[in-house]
Parts: structure tokens; C-alpha cells; sequence
């Protein structure tokens, strides 16, 4: 990051994007693995069948967050490249009107109309496209779509997360099994949600909160229901 790029005001939406990806994987992660293993080692599996079911939970959540990711961000990704082709037509077709267009956009926030006619002309002489694409579409460096890295960051970080309660299960004696996990995964997900609320400059508090609310219920729920159908069975 240039000098410029660190000003005191801190702007935190360039960081969203992938942080969003990453900590949201982890989240996933942490929960869904948490869950499968809490549900499995209630029904009175042993340990090492316990851990077979987790790391088979990592690899299946992390191929779905991956596959998921990419689906969606290339299709994304798709419809800034088909409008990006069409303005690229348009202003090769009509280039009067484009400049027309962009000037009365510059009018709509509150610009004059001969200076905006100026700015028009003076930005699509250095990038017509560019220009376009930003004030007219919305499309700008921040916001354009890698489906690959998407992918990517969202199976790393899932996997990551997934390895937090996998790791307990390694290292708690088989009769802890389940409250360990429990503890353990609801601390991650704090520290997780805490730290994703200060990257986001959001309230840390409720952040936390939340998270580790709806990870118990999920633990809560699956160890219910491991435990229902580890008696009946
Ligand atoms: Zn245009």
C-alpha cells in the first residue's frame, strides 16, 4: 500500500471482499466440523471414528465452499464481462451520446452541467472504458470478480476452521470428548467473530455474540440429535 493509502480516515471496504470470504469460511468451518464431530462421538462412536468423520467433513465442506464460491463469483464475473463488452460497443458506436451519458450522470450528483460536460470529456480521453465502467456500472478494481481466488481463499480458510475442533479431538481424552469440543469451538468462533468485527470496524461485542450463538445451537443441535439416535440404534 502506497503512503497515500494509509490517510488517518483507515477506509476498511477495500479489505471486505476477501476478509468477508476468509472469515466466513472459518466460521463455516469451525461450526459445521464442530457439529459433525459434537453429533457423531454423542451417538457413542470411538474416537478414531469420530476423527474419520471430521476430516471427511473438512474435505467435503471445503470442495462445497470452493465449488460454491466459484459458481457464484464467475457468474458474477460474467455479467461485468458481457456489460463491459456492451459499453465497450456502445462507445464505439456512439461515442457522442457516451459523453453525454457520463456528463449527465456527473449532473445527477450535483455537478454543473458545463463542468461536467468538462470532467466527462477530460476522463474519457484517459480511459473511456474506465470511466464508464466506474461511474456508469460500478465496476471497479475493488469490485471485479476472481473466481478462482474466491475459491480458493474460501476452501483455505474452511479448512482452517474445520482444523480447530479436529485438533481437539486429537488431544482430548475420549470421555471429554464432547464438552471439549463444545468449549473449545464456541471459543474459536469468539475470538474468530472478534476479530472480524475489528478488521470490519463493526461492534465487537455483538459480533462475538452472535457467532457464538448460533455455533452452540448448531453443536447443541447435532449432539441432540447424536444422542437420540445413538440410543435407538
Ligand atoms: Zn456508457
Amino acid at each position: 500500500m502506497s503512503r497515500f493509502g494509509q490517510h488517518a480516515e483507515k477506509h476498511l471496504v477495500g479489505r471486505i471482499g476477501w476478509m468477508r470470504a476468509a472469515v466466513l469460511g472459518a466460521n463455516d468451518g469451525i461450526i459445521s466440523t464442530a457439529s459433525l464431530i459434537v453429533g457423531v462421538a454423542a451417538a457413542a462412536a470411538n474416537q478414531s471414528a469420530v476423527l474419520i468423520a471430521g476430516i471427511a467433513g473438512l474435505v467435503a465442506g471445503a470442495m462445497a465452499m470452493a465449488a460454491g464460491e466459484y459458481v457464484s463469483v464467475s457468474s458474477q464475473s460474467d455479467t461485468e464481462r458481457a456489460d463491459l463488452a456492451l459499453e465497450r460497443k456502445e462507445l464505439r458506436d456512439n461515442p457522442a451520446f457516451e459523453l453525454e451519458e457520463l456528463a449527465q450522470i456527473y449532473v445527477k450528483r450535483g455537478v454543473d452541467k458545463a463542468l461536467a460536460r468538462q470532467v466527462a470529456k477530460q476522463l474519457m480521453a484517459k480511459n473511456a472504458l474506465g470511466a464508464h465502467a466506474r461511474d456508469e456500472l460500478g465496476i471497479s478494481k475493488i469490485t471485479t470478480a476472481r473466481p478462482v481466488q474466491a475459491a480458493l481463499t474460501s476452501a483455505a480458510s474452511f479448512s482452517v476452521g474445520a482444523a480447530m475442533p479436529l485438533l481437539m479431538v486429537v488431544v482430548s481424552p475420549a470421555y471429554a470428548l464432547v464438552p471439549m469440543v463444545f468449549a473449545a469451538s464456541s471459543g474459536f468462533l469468539a475470538l474468530l467473530g472478534a476479530i472480524g468485527a475489528r478488521t470490519g470496524g463493526a461492534d465487537i461485542l455483538r459480533a462475538t455474540v452472535r457467532v457464538t450463538f448460533w455455533g452452540a445451537l448448531a453443536m447443541a443441535l447435532t449432539a441432540g440429535i447424536g444422542k437420540l439416535f445413538g440410543t435407538v440404534i
